[in-house]
């Protein structure tokens, strides 16, 4: 007994080097160099554990080979399984070579149920995950005990039930741990990304603020060359115009200094249908660069509550990726209606289109597939849907295109509200965000 379990504390301590060393090693990057710590632990605890198997009654040996396998499988890929696999058999054929055929078929028959798991294993939850590891050590006790009670040696079986509760809590502990671990290094990487994207509005709103000073100084003096008597009619134009673009240049600014301090904006009954038009006008030179025609089809009179400037900046944001997805032209149809208590919008490009990886990529920080490209600007534009309590529904196909519907609450005047007829939202929830 003592020795037994001294056994199964030896076995247990080997098998928990895994996720220690799963803690230090990260996934980023190359997939192989980086799991590579990973690897060479599992290696070594299939080597100690099965090199020192656990011995129950006269002759029988069981050791945790199982788990090693496990984690290679589901928490680093397949082909790490398989080789796995692979080392188990060549050790087994080293130290027993009799038995390697009962470990071909069951390794065998357990790769293949694992290859198809390790397709929906990461979607799980932790308790689905857990079930799994269970459903698949189950058949492996009941075999043992099959085998236990043929060769009527059942009361040993207490050991073995004892090795086989160990065995799947040792798994659970690990499979435990390892999920905590992916979980903190998944918080640690949003704090990280909220952390520079924070940085950055900070940096670029004192940039700006340093560009305001400079131009006012020119401002002042081009405004002083205009007085002057004797200019000739072409210089008045050139002075106007200069003066112009340095305005022009001052209230785009002024727009990106109030996006960067989103705390000072307020909001207001804002025309959605005069500003989306006022958008696509805006955009329209971009569209012809690359022959992209915008059409518009907008309903009169939608108003909704918000900042205007943030507003202004999502269809903006929204638009222009939608011509950057067209660089051989085509047209791109912005619509927006009412519908019960929401104005829906839509954004519709004929262009490159995103795959379902892509589009499930959307939103993040710095994600971009464009060489200019700041990956910033769907985050943005999904934060300001998000602060309008706006949903948004993207549907794409690969070199077909993109449409984006965003619905946002319609702007109720007090009188309105009273009337308990619009109440009814169930329609206006149709879309889910995505
Ligand atoms: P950026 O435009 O700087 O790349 P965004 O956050 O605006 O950053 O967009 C992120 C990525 O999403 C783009 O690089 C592009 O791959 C993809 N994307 C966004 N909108 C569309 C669209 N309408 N059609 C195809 N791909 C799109
Ligand atoms: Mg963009």
């Amino acid at each position: 007994m003592y020795d037994f379990t001294a056994d199964l504390i030896f076995h247990f301590l080997i098998m928990i080097m895994i996720p220690f060393i799963h803690k230090i090693s990260s996934y980023r990057g190359d997939y192989w160099k980086t799991s590579a710590p990973l690897f060479s632990v599992l290696f070594l605890a299939l080597f100690l554990t099965m090199t020192f198997p656990v011995e129950i009654a006269g002759g029988q040996f069981f050791d945790l080979k199982f788990i090693p396998v496990f984690v290679a499988y589901f928490y680093i890929k397949p082909l790490a399984g398989f080789l796995t696999i692979f080392a188990l058999i060549s050790f087994k054929g080293f130290f027993s070579p009799g038995d390697i055929w009962i470990a071909l078929v069951n390794y065998t028959i357990i790769s293949v149920l694992f290859f198809y798991a390790s397709k929906f294993y990461k979607k799980c939850t932790f308790r689905q995950k857990l079930s799994i590891a269970v459903v698949f050590y189950l058949p492996i006790t009941i075999t043992r005990y099959v085998i236990f009670l043929q060769k009527d040696i059942n009361e040993d079986a207490v050991y073995l039930l004892m090795f086989s509760a160990v065995s799947i809590m040792t798994l659970s502990i690990i499979i435990y741990l390892i999920e905590m671990n992916l979980v903190q290094e998944n918080m640690m990487e949003k704090l990280r990304n909220a952390e520079k994207i924070n940085a950055i509005s900070q940096l670029a709103a004192s940039v700006a603020h340093e560009i305001r000073n400079p131009m006012t100084t020119v401002r002042g003096f081009l405004q002083m060359l205009k007085n002057e008597k004797n200019l000739t009619a072409d210089q008045k134009t050139f002075i106007k115009v200069s003066l112009e673009e340095l305005d022009r240049t001052n209230h785009i600014i002024s727009d990106f200094l109030s996006l960067a301090r989103p705390e000072t904006s307020v909001a207001s009954k804002v025309s959605l249908s005069g500003l989306l038009l006022e958008v696509a006008d805006l955009m329209r030179p971009y569209g012809l660069m690359t022959k992209v025609e915008i059409r518009t089809s907008i309903f009169e009179g939608i108003f909704i509550m918000g900042n205007p400037n943030e507003i202004k900046q999502l269809f903006i944001n929204l638009m222009k990726n939608s011509i950057e997805a067209m660089p051989d032209g085509g047209i791109l149809e912005v619509s927006a209606f009412k519908r019960n208590t929401t104005a829906d919008i839509q954004i519709k490009d004929e262009g490159v289109g995103m795959s379902k990886e892509k589009l499930h990529m959307l939103g993040q920080p710095y994600y971009s597939t464009k060489t200019k490209g700041t990956g910033l600007g769907l985050m943005i534009s999904f934060d300001i849907i998000n602060r309008l309590k706006g949903k948004y529904l993207i549907e794409s196909t690969q070199n077909k295109g993109t449409s984006f519907t965003i619905s946002l609450p319609l702007y109720y005047s007090p009188e309105e509200i009273r009337q308990p007829s619009f109440q009814n939202m169930s329609e206006g929830q149709r879309m889910n965000e995505s």
